[in-house]
């Protein structure tokens, strides 16, 4: 096996872009370190059928800028990255593709951890923690924190009990309707969780079998794909896609509060403007479904459950603080959310310059 790392021009405010090959098992992916300023990156490694290496590049550079706000304003003495593997994850992936890109990961000596991303599984990290320290999200082993997606229910769950005493003036969901689009490790756990608070659900996957189990055991009402945003509902939870809200789609929704885990929901940071000119509370995705990450960073840091139960807590604090933030201001949620990262990382880069002064 002879892994290739090319060290590729990284964009202003990017540390670094690296793309990797292994021409026996076929691989080509990049690994990008957004930003070190808190500690080392962690993100999740996606397996995507991208059409070319362009495609992944813009896709990784991203996700990676992403996982630094995320990692920043959870707390965790993370910095942000991500990795993106081409291929699909039905067809193309083998032991010895996982196994070269583990020993990727771990010839950057702990600058990046790498966890469970879309394609990715639980048993996929075991194989590269055969290769490296830096791959998380194990479900065996001491410090193993398995599947994340229950947390990240739980922590949007939590939210949108913020979300809804401050639309709605309580905390309850009983009658609400409470559309949740996307059904899968997160949206599913959400729903059933919503369900038990006594929401209305409605419900919509591009899964039928999804679909069918929500409208069995819970009682959700089903909506076809294309009518999600024309679809009568108090509450949104986008738990599938990113770039979902956009101007157009905002216009049309009747939903009074948006909070789901889905990455990226905004196309732009511009739809968060017109969010909060039609009065609809929009909660940032990326404070919002942190509970993954959290759960990831105990199993890095060698901590037990109460590291990520509290932090874990925190996240709908946080959400409230931001609410207050956004009305104080008059600026929307996304705006005074960046600003705090912002304020982050510079706290983060100065302590750095003074350490290293
Ligand atoms: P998943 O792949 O298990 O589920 C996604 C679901 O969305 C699938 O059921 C899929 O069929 C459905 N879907 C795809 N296209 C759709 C469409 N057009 N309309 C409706 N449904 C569609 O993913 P997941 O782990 O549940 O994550 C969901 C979202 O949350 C993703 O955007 C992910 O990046 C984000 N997220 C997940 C975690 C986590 O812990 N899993 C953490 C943070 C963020």
């Amino acid at each position: 096996m002879s892994i290739k790392l090319f060290e590729e021009h990284a964009p202003e405010g990017y540390e670094r872009l690296i793309r990797v090959e292994e021409a026996e098992s076929g691989l080509h992916a990049f690994i990008c370190i957004h930003s070190t300023a808190c500690g080392p990156a962690a993100g999740g490694c996606r397996m995507w059928p991208y059409s070319c290496w362009e495609e992944a590049r813009i896709d990784v550079l991203r996700l990676a800028r992403g996982m630094t706000a995320k990692n920043a304003i959870a707390g965790l003495g993370l910095g942000g990255g991500k990795s993106v593997i081409i291929g699909d994850a039905r067809v193309d992936k083998s032991e010895a593709l996982l196994r070269a890109f583990g020993q990727a990961v771990n010839a950057l000596s702990g600058l990046y951890y790498t966890a469970e991303d879309v394609g990715m599984s639980p048993a996929d990290m075991r194989v590269m923690a055969e290769e490296t320290h830096y791959a998380v999200g194990l479900e065996s082993g001491k410090f193993g924190s398995g599947d994340p997606s229950p947390f990240t229910a739980e922590g949007v769950f939590q939210c949108l009990k913020v979300g809804a005493k401050d639309v709605f003036g309580a905390e309850a969901f009983e009658d609400r309707r409470i559309l949740v689009q996307g059904l899968g490790h997160v949206g599913m756990a959400l729903a059933q969780k919503l369900h038990r608070a006594g929401a209305k659900l409605i419900v919509s996957d591009i899964n039928q079998e999804a679909v069918i189990r929500a409208h069995t055991h819970l009682h959700a009402e089903v909506c076809e794909v294309d009518d999600v945003f024309q679809t009568k509902m108090d509450i949104f939870a986008p738990c599938a896609l990113g770039g979902i809200l956009t101007h157009e789609t905002v216009g049309q929704i009747s939903a009074k509060l948006i909070c789901g885990a889905a990455n990226n929901q905004l196309k732009d940071d511009d739809v968060a403007q017109t969010l909060r000119a039609r009065g609809i509370r929009y909660l940032p995705d990326f404070v919002v479904n942190a509970g993954g990450i959290i759960s990831v960073a105990m199993e890095i840091h060698r901590e037990g459950p109460q590291y990520r139960d509290e932090r874990l807590n925190e996240v709908a604090k946080r959400i409230a603080d931001i609410l207050q933030l956004s009305d104080s201001t008059g600026r929307s949620t996304t705006s005074v959310t960046n600003d705090v990262v912002d304020a982050i990382l510079k706290r983060a880069r100065d302590s750095k310059l003074r350490e290293t002064a």
